[in-house]
């Protein structure tokens, strides 16, 4: 991940511990595709809701670093959204 926005030279990470927040988002991503992965298994294989849990959250191991770019890049917008970082804005 860049240290700042190739074209608005926003800084990604403010502070130390800025991406806490992410982990909540991540957490909230994770949970969701989870139980998708999950109840897809369910229906297609017709296992059992414990087994169809344990194949989604196997399934779900590799999405886990693309969900936790997501988390991260939703956070910030979120973050903009709401406490925009307007001296980082229009440097260059
Ligand atoms: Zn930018």
């Amino acid at each position: 991940m860049y240290e700042q926005c190739p074209f608005c030279n926003l800084k990604f990470e403010r502070e130390p511990g800025y991406f806490l927040g992410a982990m909540y988002i991540g957490y909230g991503l994770g949970v969701v595709t989870i139980a998708v992965l999950a109840a897809v298994v369910r229906e297609v294989i017709r296992w059992l809701v414990i087994r169809s849990t344990v194949a989604g959250i196997v399934l779900f191991l590799p999405l886990a670093p693309v969900l936790t770019w997501m988390a991260r890049v939703l956070w910030i917008y979120m973050d903009q959204a709401i406490d925009p970082d307007r001296t980082q804005r229009f440097l260059f």
